[in-house]
């Protein structure tokens, strides 16, 4: 088979056990790779109600076809189980080039499955697995596990590992990869620490046969001649993602203060020229990636001088920044750069830090609560402390690494009206009141409150079309226009296309579809147009969406905070602005209605999975009617 390696590892920690198994071309023309190929395992193994930090759980990583080639972007890989944060489907993708040398070891992927009794790593050269002892590994934060087994196998391994927060089983603990690229959300980390596996160690030289080599070649060099002459690279490279901040502040959706507004009054102190101008060293791309958008940097003042990492990222910036009311460029840097080295979300991190500071405003947590300390929104001091105690379950910490939805059940008294999630995963950085589309992407999100899935915030909040659908126009979007549903839904099939393929979303912007198309056609030589590209993301979509239907998720699940739909802005363009239920439950109306998905429910209908060859599990969702 062209593109993949044509096998996956199986481990059983519980027996100690790897195999070998075949990927079938048929499966692996249906679902691709990356989330395509790991949700039709997740989906067939792990059945409705599933512990998710049980043994049952599979923790499964995933290349795509892509992944490992001289594509542009081609590093990337995708990790799937059932969440500990949402309890739904959980999602995490991640750059770097980890991805590239999992391939290269020999293997499209590998499925997880029980608990070792103890500590263990796998480690994976040039087709050979073994699993290795790592009681030393144990308790070790992300960049010490990584140099251990760097000195212990030689430098040529590239690690993915968790750090304490996932050993500590934080709810939304990250997998890490190359010491600062993150499968950050839904709690992945927390599903390998219960699973006792500390990292994965991967080398190899092989690659994947291209099945017409020439050809993916010129196309592959095309791409990187577009690229390299956009004005989004120059963007990208010179504020990295921060190159965003200033204009959602401008428009008004730059959550602040656990989103009570959403303009900040210091966006000069955290934006991205302050991000270059206080903490920039350099700057760092993924596998094969001519754009440039990591950033190197170091806090060069004050009590953590001399600290390096990468990032923030701009969710980082905003979630653990503004957020928290807080301006000081050098502790949302500390606190960044201890979420990589704990292996924590920094989305998830900032934002239920957030929610404590309000709810410590409001008194519904008090210092015999926190242990003493005052959760007071602008202390950067405090949002370091709460992250080391996060990682750690130590004092407050242990309440805080359960997440805000379960934080917010526990204080109750109201909480739930601005404890910031959809589905159980925190909210990213842009707020719908003042884009109202972007209200519909977070509620229809598979994986929970998520702006990558559909992006529809690059035509709204950064005026940034994406050439990879046919229209991307978002008209007015302080307008909720039930027709742009359609919009919102072309953007997620094709997105999600991307991260079965194994390459970046931020390309999505930048290059055609019929260019993606070329790629997967010349490296697979299956027959592939932009109708199969685009129906493959949606079989996909539409997967998922049953897993979650199969958890016990309906059409009431896919609602949003009631701060956004009751509680107006206070300031700036967007002012007095909400989605009140009325508006939202329309676009979702439309959504259902494009989709194919029964509006009573929101269940995918058996005439929509059968269209996508989705038979199958018709019986899962609707029995043998
Ligand atoms: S655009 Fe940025 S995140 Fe995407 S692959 Fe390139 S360097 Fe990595």
């Amino acid at each position: 088979m062209y593109g993949f390696m044509g096998e996956l590892l199986r481990v059983d920690l519980s027996q100690g056990k790897i195999s070998t198994e075949e990927i079938q071309e048929d499966i692996a023309k249906k679902y691709l790779g990356g989330i395509g190929l790991g949700t039709k395992y997740l989906y067939d193994k792990v059945k409705k109600g599933t512990n998710p930090l049980g043994p049952e759980n599979e923790l499964i990583f995933m290349t795509g076809p892509l992944t490992g080639t001289p594509s542009p972007s081609a590093g990337r890989y995708d990790v799937v189980a059932k969440s500990p944060l949402t309890g739904i489907w959980g999602h995490g993708n991640s750059g770097g080039s980890w991805g590239a040398f999992l391939k290269r070891s020999g293997y499209d992927g590998i499925i997880f499955q029980g608990v070792s009794p103890k500590p263990v790593y796998l480690k994976i050269e040039g087709g050979e697995a073994e699993l290795l002892d790592a009681d030393h590994l144990w308790g070790k934060t992300v960049p010490d596990t990584t140099d251990t087994i760097n000195r212990d196998l030689g430098e040529k391994f590239h690690i993915a590992c968790i750090g304490p927060g996932g050993e500590n089983l934080v709810r939304y603990a990250a997998i890490m990869n190359e010491k600062h690229r993150a499968v950050g959300r839904c709690g992945l980390g927390a599903v390998m620490g219960s699973k006792r596996l500390k990292a994965i160690a991967v080398s190899g030289k092989g690659s994947p046969r291209i099945a017409n080599e020439e050809e993916f070649k010129r196309v592959a060099k095309k791409q990187y001649e577009l690229l390299n002459e956009s004005m989004l690279k120059v963007g990208f490279e010179t504020f990295g993602t921060n190159m965003v901040s200033d204009m959602v502040n401008a428009k008004g959706g730059y959550p602040t203060r656990n989103w009570q507004t959403g303009v900040f009054d210091k966006i000069d102190e955290v934006g991205g020229q302050a991000l270059v101008d206080k903490v920039l060293e350099g700057k760092v791309n993924c596998f094969a990636c001519p754009i440039a958008c990591g950033r190197i940097s170091k806090i060069k003042e004050g009590k953590w001088k001399g600290k390096e990492g990468e990032g923030p990222e701009y969710e980082s910036a905003v979630t653990l920044g503004s957020m928290c009311g807080v301006s000081d460029m050098n502790a949302i840097t500390m606190a960044n750069f201890l979420c990589n080295e704990y292996g924590l979300d920094t989305i998830s991190c900032g934002s239920t830090i957030a929610f404590a500071m309000e709810c410590y405003e409001k008194g519904l947590l008090t210092s015999n609560d926190t242990g003493g300390l005052e959760l007071r929104f602008g202390d950067g001091d405090m949002v370091v402390e709460l992250v080391e105690k996060i990682a750690a379950r130590e004092g407050i910490g242990d309440l805080l690494a359960e997440g805000t939805k379960r934080v917010s059940e526990k204080l109750n008294k109201d909480s739930e009206r601005f404890a910031m999630h959809v589905k159980g995963l925190e909210l990213p950085a842009y707020d719908p009141r003042a884009a109202k589309i972007c209200g519909l992407g977070y509620v229809t999100a598979n994986r929970g409150g998520d702006h990558i899935t559909g992006y529809v915030q690059g035509p709204t909040f950064i005026d940034t079309p994406f050439l990879v659908v046919d229209n991307s126009t978002i008209k007015d979007p302080f307008v909720a226009n039930p027709e742009e549903a359609k919009v919102l839904i072309d953007l997620e099939n094709a997105l999600t296309v991307f991260d079965m393929a194994g390459v970046c979303k931020f390309m999505g912007m930048l290059l055609k579809a019929e260019e993606w198309v070329a790629l997967l056609a010349n490296a697979t030589g299956w027959e592939f147009d932009v109708e199969a590209f685009r129906k493959a993301g949606e079989r996909v979509y539409n997967l998922v969406r049953s897993f979650n239907v199969r958890e016990g998720i309906t059409r009431a699940d896919d609602t949003l905070p009631r701060r956004l739909l009751e509680e107006p802005l206070p300031e700036g363009p967007a002012k007095g602005m909400v989605i009140d239920e009325e508006t939202l439950e329309k676009l979702k109306d439309a959504y259902y209605e494009f989709r194919g998905w029964d509006k009573k429910t929101g269940k995918p209908t058996p005439e929509k999975l059968r269209q996508l060859g989705l038979d199958d599990i018709i019986k899962d969702l609707w029995g043998d009617k």
